[in-house]
């Protein structure tokens, strides 16, 4: 059977475990023009048609031209599929950073019709395994000279653990692993377009899965569909009014939903110049700006946001090109938007979104409360919000916080494979409860929206998202720990830092912040998530129905923080 005309399913189930849009809201959202009918794989080939000659990429490597990326993108295709055990409808993960073989990788295996796993390169053997196995991935694409090198190694033990069959490695050697990228370039080089089976895929089909949850318990993975993760970069460059020519600096991971969706998609899809920075190291942003002149930076932690006012070079660094600064992924304190409008003269955007679909953006000519206070509006007029009481199906009194529960063009009506979890996670009639407060506000007649705190048990460190759980299922395997909480602890910069509160067992000698996160790292948790800081507790306090009450173990936090730097907490 030739892999170009045939298809494997991912798992045995007739429809992968995926939760599908109702029929009728299918035909609405393509009668409206949201949707297309074509496949994202399509669509960046019609693009890439278009803007042959234009500047697609560019990175610390170098310059491609639409031509010669999407060129690069088919060989991979065609060379994965001939030189792996991968099939049409398999799905593969990714560890792999800021590079031009990402962005090659990517697109080659939506040429492919091979679904990528955006999981990220800090990832551990523990976590790439389980979440392979949730989604039946039997590939890896890595990238061998990330960080200190330690992917290769990982691959080994993934392979010889019988998760992984087939690696390939970009950026170093494959001996003894898999193939390498260039091999597959090569085994692809006299392929052309028409014969690859992206033709052959359903728009209405997973084309890519997005992390949410952590990897105890069960993962969380947001499917992404053909025509909505399309309509979703669009909308976004749409609104944004990319065209070809404009420039678009990216300086955060590629290889995660907003990557994919805000950064590399729409740029591709309106054929406009995407500046992928090798990292969001501060001193190589500022030179990035003034040599490529971006007009637009889609996404900015306010982290980055605070390094930049802090950097000796932001104000007589050139920064005039960039219209567009949009900060989000998390909470922005008002002190930095009005110290980036006086020391910078930067009129910031706001940007609140998700994995599993939707976008609020402030609105291009938004008043400054506008700007400031709230993180404006959806993305598309077809987004639906709701503010519901926590759990409930009824609407909190207008201008009260309550949970933002979103349905629309471009959000996931299920988590892949989690049919009991998405009982609770969304509401009978398709709503995403985000577990996020929100606030509705009116100004000028317009409705707005503010973020105001949240309910699920997540620590946004720098827009890196630590799910409790997660960690401390990992700490009780300690021997010497009996209990454990991990709670969000303030910092100035990174917005929050996981701090344990950890109970002993008798006689035990507490561990450090370098022990404990030695332990966690064994047992392959990402280097991101460990704790920051430890704290010893004879016992966890309750609240009054006996659960652990974080709320009293962040307020301990807090204070103890105020305690030492001499505020209040
Ligand atoms: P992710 O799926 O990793 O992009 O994380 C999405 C989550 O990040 C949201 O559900 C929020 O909890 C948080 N988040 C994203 N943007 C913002 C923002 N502008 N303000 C506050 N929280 C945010």
């Amino acid at each position: 059977m030739a892999k170009t005309t045939a298809r494997r399913d991912l798992r045995d189930d007739a429809n992968h475990g995926l939760v599908r849009y109702p029929k009728g809201v299918e035909h609405q959202y393509r009668e409206a023009g949201y949707w297309t009918g074509h496949t994202l794989p399509a669509e960046l080939l019609s693009a890439a048609a278009a803007h042959a000659d234009r500047t697609a990429l560019i990175t610390a490597d170098g310059t491609w031209t639409y031509h010669d990326l999407f060129t690069a993108a088919q060989q991979f295709a065609a060379g994965l599929l001939e030189s792996t055990n991968l099939w049409p409808g398999d799905a593969v993960m990714f560890q792999m950073g800021n590079v031009a073989e990402t962005v090659v990788s990517y697109l080659g295996c939506l040429l492919a019709g091979i679904r990528p796993v955006c999981t990220l390169p800090q990832h551990g053997v523990r976590e790439i395994s389980v979440l392979a196995q949730h989604v039946g991935a039997r590939g890896l694409i890595l990238q061998a000279d990330f960080g200190r090198g330690q992917l290769p190694d990982h691959a080994r033990t993934l392979k010889a653990d019988g998760v992984i069959q087939d690696v390939v490695v970009a950026r170093g050697s494959a001996a003894g692993l898999g193939v390498s990228y260039e091999a597959l370039l090569a085994a692809g080089a006299e392929t052309s377009a028409d014969t690859l089976p992206y033709l052959t895929c359903d728009p209405r089909e997973i084309v890519v899965f997005q992390l949410s949850g952590g990897t105890t318990g069960l993962p969380k993975i947001a499917p992404r569909l053909h025509e909505e993760y399309s309509y979703n970069s669009r909308a976004w460059a749409d609104k944004l009014g990319w065209k070809p020519g404009t420039v678009v600096l990216y300086p955060l991971p590629i290889m995660h939903n907003a990557g994919v969706s805000l950064g590399l998609q729409p740029t591709l899809l309106s054929g406009a110049t995407l500046v992928l920075a090798p990292s969001a190291d501060i001193t190589t942003l500022i030179d990035l700006i003034e040599s490529t002149h971006p007009e637009v930076i889609p996404l900015v932690p306010p982290a980055l946001a605070i390094r930049l006012l802090e950097h000796p070079r932001s104000k007589s660094a050139d920064l005039s090109s960039v219209k567009d600064f949009i900060i989000g992924g998390q909470k922005l304190a008002e002190e930095v938007t009005v110290r980036l409008r006086d020391e910078l003269g930067i009129e910031v955007r706001q940007k609140f979104g998700m994995a599993e679909g939707m976008f609020l953006m402030t609105p291009a000519h938004a008043s400054e409360e506008v700007r400031h206070h709230t993180v404006g509006e959806p993305l598309s007029p077809a987004d639906e919000i709701r503010i519901l009481n926590p759990g409930e199906d009824t609407e909190v009194a207008p201008g009260e916080v309550g949970e933002l529960c979103v349905r629309g063009p471009y959000t996931i009506r299920g988590y892949y494979r989690a049919e009991q979890h998405n009982v609770h996670a969304f509401t009978a009639d398709g709503f995403y409860r985000t577990g996020d407060l929100a606030r509705r506000h009116t100004f000028d007649g317009s409705t707005y929206y503010s973020i105001d705190g949240r309910i699920k048990d997540v620590i946004n460190r720098g827009v890196e998202k630590i799910h409790a759980d997660e960690v401390e299922e990992l700490i009780m395997r300690h021997p010497d720990v009996s209990n454990a909480a991990l709670v969000a602890m303030p910092d100035k910069v990174l917005g929050e830092k996981a701090c344990a509160y950890l109970v002993l067992e008798p006689g035990a000698t507490p561990p450090t912040v370098q022990s404990l996160g030695d332990f966690l790292l064994s047992q392959g948790l990402a280097k991101y998530k460990l704790p920051e800081r430890v704290e010893v507790l004879p016992a966890l306090p309750l609240s009054n129905v006996g659960k652990i009450s974080k709320k009293s173990l962040r307020e301990d936090i807090e204070g103890k923080l105020g305690q030492e730097s001499g505020t209040p907490g």
